[in-house]
């Protein structure tokens, strides 16, 4: 293959293109392909980049030849796996894209629970393989996430306090580092290296399969909603982490408030939605559970019972179509007494639709039991994740709802703890990538995570990403 100056004159990027063609099983689209215009688009509507070239991988090799065309060409290189990177990361200005959205294939070994993914498949890829052998494998809430990005990040979800996150459920990662070469990691094969990768992202090198342990679950667990009106936030706020002080590992509560879209009924006033997974076989434990916090706190509307898991899993699909605009920030934190409730309540007062939402994520049980420098996420310890997230429509409203998760962000900060959670993070302009990553992993992880980055990418290969920058870069 011709090698490109660092400048890649055109006459030579068209050269590397031609023989890349060539040599692919998958396909590559420029921008004069009819395909390319919807190839490029992710996620998030906010980024409009244009790449010199999106590689659709047709197979692992493709991953191999792509590395080695950034290598030699200098072109920025962006890995995708299911775009829904909220910061963009999944796509590139004049770079090279490699589009991993075709290898989606799981294969489930029911025997051992071990569940093998390919690189681009989505959490309804796995939900849909797994449901039908009564396992499942804990990953996000909206069906059409990587479980790539997800994972290398985190994944919290609607299992996260029955099985912990995405990243605690990998038993092994195979991977081709951005010098070439192929690795194995796992707990006992490359362990420094299978540390990093759950939480470090994409920065030592592009997963070419995942292997989890899946968990058994009830293929109709009990799931639902309790609703509140606004007036009834504080003291539902209050009475959660009351609740929560005590809940077995099987109850996985995750708070919403937002503007729920048309097709719920629920009119154009923002609810408190307490959503719940019952992850137990005895579902009047969980609905003893329930009937607790009623007392408590009693709903204005519910909705509870025995769910399909892949319908639950997509039960909040509508809110996030493709295009959606989106600007995320999220805080960790412990207290949810009278004078946090009421700082949520007064910015969650202000969520639109079709705009911004919050969640609060109950963590703690298996989550919070795995020890905290087990992995590279970055805190363990917290009761909580807030996120709050955009799904705008209209770009006139990039910078008014922008500024209102900045807002909600900084009235949080005072109650927070160490550590960001990079997948709920947008793209930050004006802040360094590697000052934002030292602030998400906190000062002693970024540390260990630079020492594996300058063994497997010192040339900073891969740095589309919350990027874990390389000492000589
Ligand atoms: P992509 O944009 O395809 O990839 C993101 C980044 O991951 C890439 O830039 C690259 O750095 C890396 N990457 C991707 N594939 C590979 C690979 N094979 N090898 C190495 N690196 C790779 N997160 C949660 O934890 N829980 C949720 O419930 C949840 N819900 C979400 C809902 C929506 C609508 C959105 C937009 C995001 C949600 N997220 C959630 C956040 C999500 O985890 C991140 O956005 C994640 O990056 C998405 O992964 P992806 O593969 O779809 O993204």
């Amino acid at each position: 293959m011709a090698t490109v100056h660092q400048n890649h004159p055109e006459r030579e990027v068209q050269q590397l293109l031609h023989e890349l063609r060539g040599r692919l099983q998958g396909s590559l689209l420029e921008p004069q392909d009819p395909l390319y215009e919807e190839a490029r688009t992710v996620w998030n509507g906010m980024v409009d980049l244009r790449p010199r070239a999106i590689v659709r991988a047709g197979a692992v090799s493709d991953i191999d030849i792509v590395l080695a065309a950034a290598r030699r060409s200098g072109l920025a290189l962006a890995v995708r796996g299911g775009g829904h990177n909220v910061a963009g990361h999944g796509t590139v200005d004049g770079g090279l894209v490699l589009d991993l959205g075709a290898l989606r294939a799981v294969t489930v070994d029911v025997g051992s629970r071990l569940v093998t993914v390919e690189p681009g498949a989505t959490l309804a890829d796995v939900d849909g393989a797994t449901t039908v052998h009564g396992l499942a494998v804990p990953l996000g809430v909206i069906s059409g996430t990587g479980v790539a990005g997800l994972t290398l990040g985190g994944g919290v979800g609607w299992l996260t306090r029955t099985g912990g996150l995405s990243l605690d459920n990998l038993e092994s990662v195979d991977l081709v580092t951005p010098g070439g070469g192929h690795r194995h990691a796992s707990g006992s094969e490359n362990p420094e290296l299978f540390w990093g990768l759950r939480g470090g992202g994409g920065n030592f090198g592009v997963v070419s399969s995942f292997t989890f342990r899946a968990l058994p679950l009830p293929s109709e667990p009990l799931g639902g909603n309790l609703f509140y009106r606004q007036q009834h936030w504080k003291a539902t706020l209050v009475a959660f982490d009351a609740w929560t002080r005590n809940l077995p590992d099987d109850m996985n509560p995750i708070i919403s408030i937002l503007v729920l879209p048309p097709q719920f009924g629920m009119g154009n006033e923002p609810w408190l939605m307490l959503g719940f997974t019952w992850a137990g076989a005895d579902h009047q434990a969980g609905l003893d559970l329930i009937d607790q916090f009623r007392a408590i706190a009693p709903p204005d509307e519910e909705e509870v019972g025995p769910t399909s898991w892949p319908e639950w899993q997509k039960a909040m699909d509508v809110v996030f179509p493709k295009g959606s605009r989106g600007y995320w920030k999220n805080v960790s934190f412990s207290r949810l007494d009278e004078e946090v409730a009421e700082v949520v309540v007064g910015f969650a007062s202000e969520v639109v639709w079709e705009g911004t939402g919050i969640d609060i994520h109950h963590l703690e049980g298996v989550f919070g039991r795995v020890p905290g420098e087990a992995t590279a996420f970055p805190n363990r310890s917290a009761r909580y994740w807030l996120n709050v997230y955009g799904f705008w429509r209209d770009a006139a409203e990039d910078e008014r709802l922008t500024a209102f998760a900045r807002k909600a962000y900084a009235l949080m900060r005072p109650f927070a703890e160490e550590g960001e959670y990079v997948n709920f993070l947008g793209a930050e302009p004006g802040v360094e990538e590697a000052n934002a990553a030292r602030i998400a992993y906190g000062q002693d992880k970024y540390q260990r995570l630079v020492a594996l980055k300058d063994q497997y990418d010192p040339q900073n290969l891969l740095r589309l990403n919350h990027n874990i920058r390389p000492t000589g870069a």
